[in-house]
């Protein structure tokens, strides 16, 4: 049986990065000149990329180039902002209009579309014309935490391919069986994840949390399953995975897939810089030469342990990063670099799910 695959890749470069995934994905092979391409990103508010809420338009320019040089140019963007801000409004503050002017690649206010409407099961659900009957959807989500869904990265991202009128009413469903659902009505043909800076708590961001990867795949519920261990979650606590698994929206097995990374060796590009909340959760830390991606995972688990109320019990200091290595440190270890310490969590760099648990069973 073909392992499902998942794609990683570290840095700065962000435009490149994304080129040397798609080639190392092969994507163009399995698209052709005529076909439709529409691009998906998140622009839910008009906020820049830098503050955590909005996908960085040098993973779009990256994407546009990619296709264009492999002879794809029928290619859109389209988004349809949250109730209550502006789409067009969010395309000219998050540099979008000057993509569509510099690529010649058309911007789509999904607020103006038609809408056609798709049953899966037994729910009956509105989806905007243009993504659906584009012949290849790329998604390009945010990762980042999300008030009542915890999560937000694939299937949710999904959304914005809906009527505002819809939008109201997947709140009055609970949010979770139609997210679920949706990414049945609307499969992308491949998600990429923007991973470089989502925010910590919310998904009208804030507070972005810097871990320079682009992660991508086929299948959007594995990305989520994924992204939950990057957010310090196991797939099990973000209800609408469960139920897109359940329904044949994909598969969840990160067991059963395929992890791929590249550029590990720019996993040290960055270093973390920490701003409003990670930088009072900051305080339990000693950080010495630590990367963004390594970081980044220890303040979203930081931030779950908040969240559930045991950050409090936390009276040793939590050591990282790479000046810490062949040395002792006094504290509790995160990442490779400190395996010198006498308890440590391994990874390089580790996930938040993965420091969750390691720093929940220091405090039992
Ligand atoms: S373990 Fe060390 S080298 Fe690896 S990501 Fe963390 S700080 Fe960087």
């Amino acid at each position: 049986m073909i392992k499902q695959e998942l794609h990683v890749i570290y840095g700065t470069n962000y435009r490149q990065m994304v080129k040397d995934l798609l080639a190392k994905m092969q994507l163009a092979a399995g698209l052709d000149s005529q076909m439709q391409v529409a691009i998906k990103p998140n622009l839910v508010v008009a906020k820049e990329a830098s503050q955590g809420a909005t996908t960085t338009p040098a993973v779009i320019e990256g994407i546009i180039e990619y296709l264009q040089a492999n002879g794809i140019h029928n290619i859109s963007i389209m988004e349809g902002s949250w109730v209550g801000d502006d789409t067009k409004r969010a395309f000219r503050v998050c540099g979008y209009t000057d993509i569509a002017q510099k690529y010649g690649v058309p911007l789509y206010d999904l607020k103006d579309d038609d809408f056609l409407v798709k049953r899966v099961g037994e729910l009956e659900l509105k989806v905007c014309k243009k993504p659906l009957t584009a012949d290849f959807l790329i998604n390009v989500p945010v990762l980042k935490a999300h008030c009542q869904t915890l999560l937000t990265c694939a299937l949710k991202n999904l959304k914005g391919c809906i009527p505002d009128s819809e939008k109201r009413r997947f709140h009055q469903m609970g949010l979770m069986k139609p997210i679920a659902y949706l990414g049945k009505a609307l499969p992308p043909g491949i998600t990429i994840v923007d991973a470089i800076a989502g925010d910590l708590t919310f998904e009208e961001g804030g507070n972005p949390v810097r871990m320079d990867r682009i992660i991508a795949g086929r299948d959007p519920v594995l990305l989520d399953a994924y992204a939950a261990w990057l957010l310090g979650y196991s797939p099990s606590d973000i209800e609408y995975i469960g139920i897109a698994e359940r329904i044949g929206a994909g598969s969840a097995d990160l067991a059963g897939a395929q992890i791929i990374e590249h550029n590990t060796e720019h996993k040290q590009a960055s270093r973390f810089q920490p701003g409003n909340r990670a930088k009072q959760l900051a305080r339990h830390v000693i950080a010495k030469e630590a990367c963004s991606a390594c970081y980044g995972s220890l303040i979203h688990a930081l931030q779950r342990l908040e969240d559930n109320g045991t950050l409090r019990l936390l009276k040793q200091p939590v050591c990282i990063g790479q000046g810490y290595q062949g040395q002792a440190a006094a504290g509790l270890g995160i990442g490779q670099c400190l395996r010198q310490c006498g308890s440590y969590v391994p990874g390089c760099p580790p996930t938040a799910k993965s420091i969750v648990d390691f720093l929940e069973k220091q405090l039992r």
